[in-house]
């Protein structure tokens, strides 16, 4: 018997996960897949994201397997930043 249940080991998942082990907390975590998704999900975090990957300490390595930078510069978004910039 576990205090808490947590459905889905996606991104909210496997954070709430994170969160209640630094807490110490006494968890279950079951998702409906064996692994996380082979195929990216999320190429943009937003700033509270990044802080409280931050406060868990796993940004450094969230960031080492982003796409590189220099590879998002061709984004519409950012051709559209860069055009109302000029
Ligand atoms: C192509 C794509 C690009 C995206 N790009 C971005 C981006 O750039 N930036 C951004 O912020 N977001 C992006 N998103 C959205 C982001 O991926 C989602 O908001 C995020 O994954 C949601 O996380 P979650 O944990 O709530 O759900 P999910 O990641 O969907 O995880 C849910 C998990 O629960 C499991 N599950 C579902 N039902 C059950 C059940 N009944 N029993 C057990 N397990 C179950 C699933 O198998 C899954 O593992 C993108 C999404 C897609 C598809």
């Amino acid at each position: 018997m576990h205090d808490v249940l947590i459905v889905g080991g996606g991104g909210a998942g496997l954070t709430a996960s994170m969160l209640l082990s630094r807490l110490g907390v006494d968890h279950l975590l079951v998702s409906a897949l064996p692994t996380t998704s082979a195929l990216p999900k999320a190429h943009l975090l937003n700033q509270r994201t990044t802080e409280i990957f931050a406060g868990l300490g796993i940004a450094e390595t969230v960031y080492r397997h982003g796409t590189p930078p220099e590879q998002m510069r061709s984004s519409r978004v950012n051709e559209h930043t860069n055009e109302k910039s000029r």
